[in-house]
């Protein structure tokens, strides 16, 4: 499903038959409702063949398997042996982590402060030439912001941008209930930078 060596999601295409996006080419992530546990999501991703197509991902898949926790097997070319990757790439994100650094992160505008994240809770998700509009849920208060940020800060596990785009504006719970609502807010808004430090 989640490819850690070339960091893409595999879904299947109507006309390719299978195809490998990267998290910044997801439009839209909703946990389904019912199975709990483990949580399963639905998303909407922008495929190469120009539409865009619905799949399932599991939350295991979606917040865990970037950071080697999933992953499959590496040819080791040293001893020529196919290895585990996922029990170093999984020690060295723990390491990471414990030193204060977040694999994710967005700015939370009503919290006015940046904040550690997983791709479960980007919602809704839009790219432009190099750039990516974010809807996050804000795990901590349960809100609503709009960042704009780089691909790399969404599809590369602990880059985090210096500085964010985000939009001043305290969202209601239903704004940004359908993609089409999220991009009209995203293209008519103003950005203003902020700070994303964590401390
Ligand atoms: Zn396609
Ligand atoms: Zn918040």
């Amino acid at each position: 499903m989640y490819d850690v060596l070339t960091s893409r999601y595999g879904f299947s295409c109507p006309s390719h038959g299978e195809t490998h996006v990267a998290l910044s080419s997801f439009r839209l992530i909703e946990q389904l409702p019912g199975a709990a546990h483990p949580a399963v999501y639905h998303v909407r991703f922008a495929c190469a063949c120009g539409d865009e197509h619905d799949g399932l991902v599991s939350h295991d898949d979606l917040d865990w398997a970037p950071l080697g926790l999933a992953a499959g097997e590496f040819l080791n070319l040293m001893t020529s042996r196919i290895e585990p990757v996922s029990l170093e790439l999984a020690d060295l994100a723990a390491a990471r982590i414990g030193a204060g650094e977040w694999p994710w992160s967005f700015f939370c505008y009503p919290e006015e402060q940046p904040r550690a994240v997983f791709p479960s809770s980007f919602s809704l998700l839009a790219a432009g030439d190099d750039q990516v509009g974010l809807a996050v849920r804000c795990p901590h208060c349960s809100r609503l912001s709009l960042n704009l940020v780089s691909r790399e800060h969404v599809d590369v596990p602990f880059h985090n941008d210096r500085e964010v785009g985000v939009v001043e504006h305290v969202f209601h719970d239903d704004a940004l209930e359908t993609l089409e609502a999220f991009r009209s807010e995203l293209w008519s808004a103003s950005f203003d930078a902020r700070r994303l430090t964590l401390e």
